[in-house]
This record gives structure tokens, C-alpha cells and sequence, in this order.
């Protein structure tokens, strides 16, 4: 166990009720922040007994849905509708949140791939360090809100990782089930352990992320199942005070990623024409799309397969592409029994 503190400082009181608006003084010192510091906004709101849960957005800076959903409640949410403890960070990689990319532009890391972190690392290893090391000491669950970013479009969904064992996982699909989006994506356990997702399972603390479309961008419909299901989830963890929503959670789909064949790669350059959007079902052998050389205009355009059936559940949001993206990623329905065989 690292026990190098670490350099961040911050003035909030994560024992005091009320709603604290503050940011964290990340230690950082360049041609840009001569002072050295770079201030990482967080909000603590609290009231009586209950969980601390951690909220956080941003930690691609160009996954916006959840980003919006946090700034919207932060500043709608009062102490007195809660039992516990939130601790919220809408813009949690925010240098590269402000950068509007999905790592820092500080060091070029992505955030969640910066786990378990280092105090005296660059930013965004000092700043995982402290989410790790302070935040996520504190809490026994932690919400995660991910989406596609500039570069991919997902199918909306809760996004699991399977680690952690078997009695963690059974309370994050339940929560999943709480949170009612239309599909629940289950990870592989042994996908990365880099990220805040298995920084959570190694802790035993309850982590539900999402993945909420993208491309860069937010749409009415998407922030509506997102504000939705957190609203639901937050009950399901009990920090809400008073009643439930009353309307029937949704019945989520389980789905999964079948490894390399799940996905279509772009073989060489050119513009992507899909033949599919996110939710549609295809089978093996259906073209996905196809590509385009730009200036060859006497070489074919190149049709590309699914190499496996399923439900189309990310696609590539730039329509100019190399060889070597990633173009379309198709999962297949599972039954919850199966994860626990
Ligand atoms: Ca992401």
C-alpha cells in the first residue's frame, strides 16, 4: 500500500451538513499555471445519517451528458432531500474537461487509465491518486457517468465491471436494474485495472458507470434517461430522503461484447459510410458499412462484415477514418446466471 500523502488540499469538511461548493488545489506548476495550482471543482452536499456515494463526470473531458447532468444537480439539490453523504465532481479530469478532449492536455494521461495513481506523479496521477486515496475512502458506492465522447456514439447504457466477485457484482446489476436504462453492458473482469471502475472493486465499493451515446455532444433524450436513472439509482442506494419514485423501473437488457470478433476494424483510410446505427440487430456476415478511399476514385469502396451477430452497440462518431479504428462493436444478450458460473 502506498502511504505517501498526498499534495492536494482542499477546504472542505466532509463531516459538516449543508452544501459545500469548493475545488481541490491540484499541485501543478508550468508556463500556463505559474502559481501552481490548478482548481478542481467539487460539491459535498450532506445531511444526517446515510452512505457517501461519489458522483463524478468528466473523467474523459469530451463525454458530455454526464457533465451536464452534474452541473444541473449540484445546483438543484438541496441537503435537506438527503440521507448521506454526495460527493460530487462534475469536470473530474478538469483540465482536460476544459480542453473539451478526452485525456489531459497537461500530461497526455488518460484518467482512467491512471489508477491506482502516484501523489508525486504528473496531474492526472495526482488527481486519481486523491480520488482513490481520500474520496473513495470515504465512500461504499461510486457512480461513474461515461459516454462516447468525440469519437463513438454508444448504444445508452450502465457499463459494469465484472471484477470484484461474485456478491459485488449481484449488487451492481441490482443497481443496474434500479438505474432502468434499456441495456446493461457487463466488462470482462479482467478488463483494465487501471481505470476507477476496478479502483472501486478493489475496495469492495459498489461502482455503477454508464455509457450515455457521445459524439461529442448531448441530446434532450439521452439527458432525460440519464436524470431518470440516476434519480432511481440514488434511491436504490438510499441516500434519498422520503419516497421512492413511484413508476416501474425498466427492465434493462444484459449484454456483453463477444472479444475481437465483436468488433469491425477499418482496414484502410478513407470515409466511413455505415450501413447501421446503435441498437439495430444484425447477424454474421451483414456488411456494417462501408469505406470509401477519398481520391481513388476508380478503386471499389471496400464493404466490411460483422464477424459476429448481435446488437449494435457502439459506433464511430468521425466519419473520416485509418486503418486501424474501430468502426462499429456489436454485444450479444446474456443471462445473469451466466457471469457467476
Ligand atoms: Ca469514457
Amino acid at each position: 500500500m502506498d502511504e505517501r500523502p498526498t499534495r492536494i488540499t482542499c477546504d472542505i469538511d466532509f463531516q459538516k451538513p449543508g452544501k459545500q461548493l469548493s475545488y481541490l488545489r491540484l499541485v501543478h506548476s508550468d508556463n500556463r499555471h505559474a502559481f501552481g495550482v490548478v482548481p478542481v471543482p467539487i460539491a459535498v452536499i450532506a445531511n444526517g445519517d446515510g452512505p457517501t456515494v461519489f458522483l463524478a463526470a468528466g473523467n474523459h473531458g469530451d463525454e458530455y451528458e454526464g457533465q451536464v447532468l452534474l452541473q444541473g444537480l449540484v445546483r438543484s439539490l438541496q441537503p435537506a432531500q438527503l440521507r448521506g453523504c454526495l460527493i460530487i465532481m462534475p469536470a473530474l479530469n478538469y483540465p482536460a474537461v476544459l480542453a473539451g478532449s478526452r485525456v489531459s492536455p497537461l500530461d497526455h494521461e488518460n484518467f482512467n487509465r491512471a489508477f491506482p495513481g502516484d501523489p508525486d506523479g504528473s496531474p492526472t496521477f495526482a488527481l486519481s491518486h486523491f480520488v482513490e486515496t481520500v474520496i473513495l475512502a470515504k465512500c461504499s458506492a461510486a457512480i461513474d457517468l461515461h459516454s462516447g465522447g468525440r469519437s463513438a456514439v454508444y448504444l445508452p447504457c450502465v457499463y459494469l465491471h465484472g471484477g470484484g466477485g461474485k456478491a459485488l457484482l449481484q449488487r451492481k446489476i441490482a443497481a443496474a436494474r434500479a438505474f432502468g436504462a434499456p441495456y446493461t453492458v457487463v466488462a470482462r473482469a479482467t478488463s483494465d485495472n487501471r481505470s476507477l471502475s476496478a479502483a472501486c472493486d478493489r475496495r469492495g465499493i459498489l461502482m455503477v458507470a454508464t455509457e450515455l451515446a457521445g459524439g461529442g455532444t448531448v441530446t434532450p433524450s439521452v439527458l432525460q434517461l440519464g436524470r431518470t436513472g440516476l434519480r432511481r439509482l440514488l434511491h436504490h442506494l438510499g441516500i434519498f430522503a422520503g419516497e421512492g419514485p413511484r413508476d416501474d423501473f425498466a427492465a434493462t437488457r444484459l449484454i456483453a461484447p463477444l472479444g475481437a470478433k465483436s468488433s469491425v476494424m477499418a482496414p484502410t483510410e478513407g470515409l466511413f459510410e455505415p450501413y447501421h446505427d446503435v441498437g439495430e440487430t444484425v447477424k454474421e456476415g451483414d456488411v456494417a458499412g462501408v469505406v470509401h478511399p477519398v481520391a481513388e476514385l476508380d478503386r471499389p469502396s471496400l464493404e466490411l462484415h460483422f464477424a459476429h451477430g448481435g446488437i449494435v452497440s457502439v459506433r464511430r462518431a468521425p466519419t473520416l477514418v485509418a486503418r486501424g479504428d474501430y468502426l462499429m462493436q456489436v454485444a450479444v444478450e446474456i443471462d445473469e446466471a451466466t457471469l457467476y458460473a
